[in-house]
């Protein structure tokens, strides 16, 4: 396949965008240079007297191990550890484990090795920068305190519909609660109460105190910490009280020295009051009683910077249909070859580097868009054309008998390892009587323009002779079972006469006494439509049901020694890969990754 021209090829430098914009900005002036960092996250006071950060840039990948990751996350990966990379600076990998219900040690496990499967690591000079945000939750606590102390966060004993109630509209500010203007004292003890388990669940939430008649409604005296009286996967029954995403998040960032906090465009609103509090935290060094306060974070401090999240078509991404997927068994499991997460990715063949071009096609923007799943299937195929060796499978067999071959002879044909790389050399593939070939490779009355074999009709059985048909054996039911043909001695491939043979069609086959019979799924889109579920309709009426056909193909002998997850061209086909989890020794099992082109029809919807 050649490229097309206006695509960036496999290994071409990285194009600007507006983060990298920001990040050559502040490494011009300097922003961040004056950063210590002290070999672990936490306040300014582990950081202070050590030494510059040898990281020029951090930046920070952060799941909630609350599920597989998907090709969206794909995206946010390759981005956070891309820009890490480019500007000499470190990606930290962070679970964003605040949330103990639906969390999960197999997530995170899972989380680890696919981003690692991605190409990417996040250890440096015997610092390991995996972390958890549960491993600040002491932290967390503290910085609450501290907030309370100064007059930034009281506890809120209204009900939670009074609570929305008074929060006012777009259009309306929002009403103060009967407790905010309670004292830090007081605040405090009740803070204390929710941590110690003396209060039921839903009865009071310590809030921010900035302003309720802000236009911005995450100003509104957000939430900050509220009782959960749940067990976490890290920190077990130790705390009942769990702090609020928005709340967590710019801390954990702090805490880490992340300069450039990147993150989806839902979070846009969410950045004043990100920055509010981590200035209350940084500009807090003496608390209201005298005392240091421990919870002072080290400056600069991060900046947030919005993108705009992928949205592919033909799959869908939220987690909670994700889960529904495989719940209700409309797939095999998270990796299952047609699920869009990256464990399934993986499975269907998709390739680390494919993923990588793709998002350095797709690029970073400020404005929702759609990218068709087209752009990721070229970018598998990009990738699979240059590293996927070429290897003969005949995916819907009939036989075809070569009438003047001797019986039990045989004799050995040689075929390119990859036709635009002679130094991968060529193998022998066995050519005898008896071959399997496509059952569409044989028409007995031709359709117009068909070139490919029927009666008195010449092709080349490629890498081997020249045949011409002579006809065919049927079964009772008038189904072809059989095509026979004869051969010409003096065409075979790579001889010296075999360029006297002019033929127009070219059809691979395999023989049928070394081939290998082998199950190979033939995996296509999960869904029908581009928009699943569009107009608020079910999406599951748009599974694709045809999406995973289980064949028994014949495949040349050379496959039969494929380990799990070797990946091959299979010529006119397309790319496969040996299953990771159903191959045996000798017994290989193969998934389509992608078709050779986009071969993709629109189904009508
Ligand atoms: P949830 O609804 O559970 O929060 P999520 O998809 O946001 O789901 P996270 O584990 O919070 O899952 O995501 C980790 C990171 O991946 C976040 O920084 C998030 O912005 C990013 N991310 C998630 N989905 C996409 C997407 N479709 N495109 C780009 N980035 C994404
Ligand atoms: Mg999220």
């Amino acid at each position: 396949m050649t490229q097309a021209a206006n695509k960036k090829p496999v290994n071409a430098p990285a194009v600007g965008n507006f983060i990298r914009a920001v990040i050559e900005s502040d490494l011009r002036t300097g922003k961040y240079a004056t950063r210590r960092w002290g070999g672990r996250p936490g306040p300014v006071s582990v950081h202070e007297s050590a030494p510059a950060d040898p990281a020029r840039i951090r930046t920070r990948f952060p799941p909630e191990p609350n599920g597989y990751l998907h090709i969206g996350h794909a995206k946010s990966i390759c981005l956070n550890f891309g820009l890490a990379a480019a500007y000499g600076g470190l990606c930290h990998l962070r679970f964003d484990d605040t949330n103990p219900e639906k969390e999960e040690q197999e997530y995170v496990d899972s989380i680890i090795a696919s981003v690692k499967w991605l190409g990417f690591g996040w250890e440096s000079a015997g610092e390991s920068n995996l972390y958890f945000a549960s491993d600040y939750f002491d932290f967390m606590y503290q910085a609450a305190e501290t907030l309370i102390a100064t007059g930034r966060a009281y506890v809120d004993e209204q009900t939670a519909e009074q609570m929305r109630a008074n929060r006012g509209t777009l259009t309306e500010a929002g009403r103060d609660s009967p407790y905010r203007n309670r004292s830090a004292e007081e605040s405090l003890r009740r803070f204390r109460e929710m941590r110690d388990g003396r209060h039921a669940e839903g009865s009071m939430v310590l809030r921010a105190k900035i302003d309720m008649a802000s236009p911005n409604i995450n100003l509104r005296d957000p939430a900050i910490y509220r009782i959960r009286k749940a067990t976490h996967h890290r920190t077990g029954d130790k705390w009942c009280i769990y702090p609020m995403y928005t709340y967590a998040h710019p801390i954990e960032d702090a805490l880490e020295c992340i300069t450039h906090s990147v993150c989806t465009l839902e979070f846009e609103d969410q950045r004043p009051f990100y920055d509010w509090l981590l200035e209350r935290l940084a500009e807090t060094s003496v608390l209201p009683d005298g005392r240091a306060a421990a919870t002072r974070l080290q400056r600069p401090l991060p900046q947030q910077i919005e993108f705009a999240r992928l949205n592919l078509t033909y799959v869908v991404l939220s987690k909670r249909k994700l889960i529904q997927l495989v719940e209700e068994k409309h797939v095999d499991g998270w990796d299952d070859p047609r699920m869009p997460t990256l464990v399934g990715a993986r499975r269907r063949g998709y390739t680390p580097e494919g993923f990588r071009l793709f998002s350095e096609r797709i690029g970073v923007s400020k404005a929702d868009s759609w990218i068709d799943y087209s752009v990721l299937e070229d970018c598998m195929r990009e990738h699979l054309n240059e590293v996927a060796p070429r290897r003969i499978a005949v995916l819907d067999p009939v036989k075809l008998i070569v009438e003047n071959y001797p019986e039990g002879g045989g004799e050995e044909c040689f075929a390119p390892n990859h036709p635009q790389k002679p130094e991968w050399g060529k193998r022998a593939v066995p050519f005898s009587r008896e071959m399997w070939i496509e059952r569409e490779d044989f028409m007995e009355t031709p359709s117009k323009g068909y070139f490919r074999l029927y009666p008195g009709n010449r092709v080349r059985l490629r890498y081997g002779f020249v045949v011409e048909c002579t006809g065919c054996d049927k079964d009772s039911g008038g189904n072809v079972v059989a095509v026979r043909c004869k051969y010409f001695p003096d065409s075979k491939s790579g001889t010296a006469g075999a360029d006297s043979y002019k033929v127009k069609g070219n059809i691979h086959w395999v023989s049928a006494r070394h081939a290998c019979a082998t199950e190979v799924r033939v995996y296509d889109r999960l869904f029908r439509v581009p928009h699943p579920g569009a107009g608020d309709t079910d999406y599951l009426r748009d599974l694709n049901l045809d999406a995973k056909k289980v064949i028994t193909a014949q495949l040349e002998p050379a496959l039969r020694e494929a380990r799990p997850e070797e990946r091959f061209q299979f010529e006119r086909h397309g790319y496969f890969v040996a299953d990771l989890a159903d191959s045996r020794p000798g017994a290989p099992v193969f998934n389509r990754a992608v078709t050779l082109r986009d071969s993709w029809v629109k189904h009508g919807s």
